[in-house]
């Protein structure tokens, strides 16, 4: 059996490093870790690909990746940075004879639904168009693609609600701003985490260094990956500074879920 990884796909916050005409250290860099395209991953999952958001930069991110097969999207919540790469499935579902799943809560299905209706309006097969079905998830009740089986949980990103993902004694959280108590339940025993971690400053939506390693603690100190980074996080030091457990993801980094 091959076995269980994630690729970082993206790691950067919704703007991307560099943003647009920032003139700051970090956006200049020569280090290609501090080049962060928008948050997303991809779970190899008991040899399902499960896509986890389908950022804007989905297209470079792909080709990099040599990303070929993609078993079925998971959508962390409707903000632009990850879903407005969602018409680049295409390519990548035209020899399939089922449509490729979409896992959202209600509420990111009717927004996808919308955002997206010449997409979803039917789930019939349509050429030029991504061949893609919504499956309803809610946080607490697992779902399978293949012989996978993954708990979606909800957290909190300021006001909106802002779904993670585990699978077995793995995690992914992106967009947290807190773990709400009841989630922490669902994460207990965890040994590996991606998670949350904007810059040093507090941000009304985003974990903090402090809240994020705060948050590392309360969940046990599983070995950590830390992503959807500003440009105020330069890669060395940064990282330099972090406890043994944390690391920071980077473009293109590939890990063990379940080592
Ligand atoms: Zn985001
Ligand atoms: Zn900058
Ligand atoms: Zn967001």
């Amino acid at each position: 059996m091959t076995q269980d990884s994630l690729t970082f796909l993206g790691t950067g916050t919704s703007y991307g490093i560099p943003q647009i005409a920032c003139r700051c250290s970090v956006c200049n860099s020569d280090d290609p870790r501090n080049t962060r395209s928008r948050c997303s991953a991809v779970l190899k999952a008991q040899g399902q690909n499960l896509l986890i958001d389908v950022t804007p930069d989905f297209r470079s991110q792909a080709l990099r990746e040599q990303l070929v097969h993609v078993d079925g999207v998971f959508i962390t919540h409707v903000h632009a940075d990850h879903v407005f790469g969602l018409d680049d499935l295409r390519p990548l579902n035209l020899n399939r004879d089922v449509p490729t799943p979409v896992f959202a809560d209600a509420e990111s299905c009717i927004q996808l639904r919308t955002i997206f209706s010449y997409i979803f309006c039917t789930e019939e097969r349509r050429p030029g168009i991504p061949w893609l079905v919504l499956r309803e998830i809610k946080a607490g009740q697992s779902f399978q693609l293949g012989g996978a089986s993954f708990m979606p949980f909800s957290v909190e990103h300021g006001r909106w609600p802002c779904f993670g993902l585990r699978y077995k004694d793995f995690a992914y959280i992106t967009d947290a701003k807190r773990i709400p108590r009841r989630s922490q339940a669902v994460l207990s025993g965890l040994k590996r985490l991606c998670l949350d971690l904007l810059r040093d400053e507090p941000h009304p939506t985003h974990m903090s260094r402090a809240e994020s390693l705060a948050a590392v603690q309360e969940l046990g100190g599983p070995e950590t990956w830390f992503i959807h980074m500003g440009h105020e996080v330069d890669h060395t030091p940064f990282e330099r500074a972090l406890p043994e457990n944390c690391h920071l993801a980077y473009d293109g980094l590939k890990i063990e879920v379940n080592p």
